[in-house]
């Protein structure tokens, strides 16, 4: 089997009255960019590139002008090799941040060709399920741009993931531990002791003020405090980790097994959380994963795009391992992203749906998921 072409589809939805913040900016749009593979069998693999700091536009371009003509006439099975090909191509210049997020999507999409060609889903040829279901948290709970309370606002926010059958959700903080903690206290009381709560920082803290605002919330049984420092300040990390009792998590703003190595050989975090459509695609998530397993770190990973990428994080969740294997071993959690995102659902015809807290990984071929050519056409901006 041979590559015959790279498309790349530059998707935008605005957001309207449901533009919503975090502790960087607010946002009024989603975007994202997909990635096709084309092969001379007629089998297509998609990805799908993680980027929120700015117009995809430039992983597309990353995608179109600088992978695909190193790809046209590669064999699709090669996959690691054309990994370690095309990262070595942009190494000097590239070991982070975009042009590994664009090396994700054409390696998601390597992977779902190799699936769709053999009629297995991509879990298989990864090692097999740990898994059959993911047990999901909601990722909501951003800064509401248009309410009149915004506390009151995430408290019934908070209540409709309750009611709609979540068992864990995750809050932004990041605003001034003052604040933080009047929505950590407001969420906590509304929905009770017995859902998991998490929450996230998006790196707006200093290792200082991280610990503090740590300390605070361990009254409220806060399960991690993700990402309380900038990426490049692992010391950080480690002093938060050392005098919180609540979990520090971080990940999605690394790359690689290489940025990873830090952060695992320093036991820089309690949990690694990778993002599977940045961090290199499925060939450098195993590699990361095998890391962190030698130093038994969990990775709970990052999940945050459209119907494609969580396809494509639904088959890496099944053959994550335990950490460590046991009797009864602990269930990693998957990162169900439910904030406002005019286009999640509409880019692929089938579509997930939540039962009991958890989604079942689909046993389709592949990614399991088919683009909606007729949208996503229709809907691309480059
Ligand atoms: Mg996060």
């Amino acid at each position: 089997m041979k590559i015959t072409g790279v498309k790349t589809y530059v998707l935008e939805g605005l957001l309207g009255n449901k533009a919503f913040g975090w502790s960087l900016w607010v946002t009024d749009r989603r975007q994202t960019a997909v990635c096709v593979v084309t092969t001379d069998e007629g089998i297509e693999g998609v990805g799908e590139a993680f980027f929120v700091g700015g117009p995809s536009t430039i992983t597309a371009a990353m995608i179109q002008d600088g992978y695909a003509p190193l790809l046209i006439g590669a064999d699709p099975f090669q996959s690691s090799v054309i990994w370690d090909f095309l990262y070595n191509r942009t190494r000097d210049q590239g070991q982070k941040g975009l042009p590994i997020s664009a090396l994700s999507a054409i390696d998601i999409a390597l992977w779902d060709i190799k699936g769709k060609a053999l009629g297995v889903p991509v879990y298989k040829l990864l090692g097999g399920a740990y898994r059959r279901r993911a047990r999901v948290y909601a990722t909501g709970l951003y800064e509401p741009q248009h309410v009149p309370s915004v506390k009151e606002a995430l408290v019934a926010e908070a209540l409709g993931y309750k009611k709609g059958g979540f068992s864990a959700m995750k809050l932004k903080v990041g605003y001034g531990i003052e604040t933080d903690m009047e929505y950590v206290k407001a969420i906590r009381e509304a929905i009770g002791d017995e859902i998991t709560l998490m929450v996230d920082a998006n790196h707006a803290y200093n290792a200082a003020e991280a610990v503090r605002l740590a300390q605070q919330m361990e009254a409220y049984n806060v399960y991690w405090l993700e990402e309380p420092v900038p990426p490049e300040d692992i010391d950080g990390y480690v002093e938060v980790k050392q005098k919180s009792s609540v979990l520090i998590t971080g990940g999605e703003c690394e790359y690689t097994r290489f940025g990873f190595r830090e952060l695992i050989t320093r036991r820089a975090v309690d949990i690694l959380q990778p993002d599977l459509c940045a961090a290199g695609g499925y060939t450098e998530m195993m590699r990361i994963v095998a890391l962190a397993s030698a130093w038994n770190v969990p990775v709970i990973p990052h999940v945050w795009g459209t119907n494609i990428g969580l396809a494509a994080a639904l088959q890496l969740f099944a053959v994550l391992p335990h950490f460590p294997e046991r009797r009864f071993p602990a269930e990693p959690l998957f990162e169900y992203d439910r904030s406002p995102h005019p286009f999640r659902d509409k880019v692929t015809h089938e579509q997930f749906v939540m039962k009991d807290g958890y989604l079942d990984i689909p046993e389709r071929p592949g990614l399991g998921v088919t683009l909606d050519m007729d949208y996503v056409t229709k809907n691309t901006i480059r």
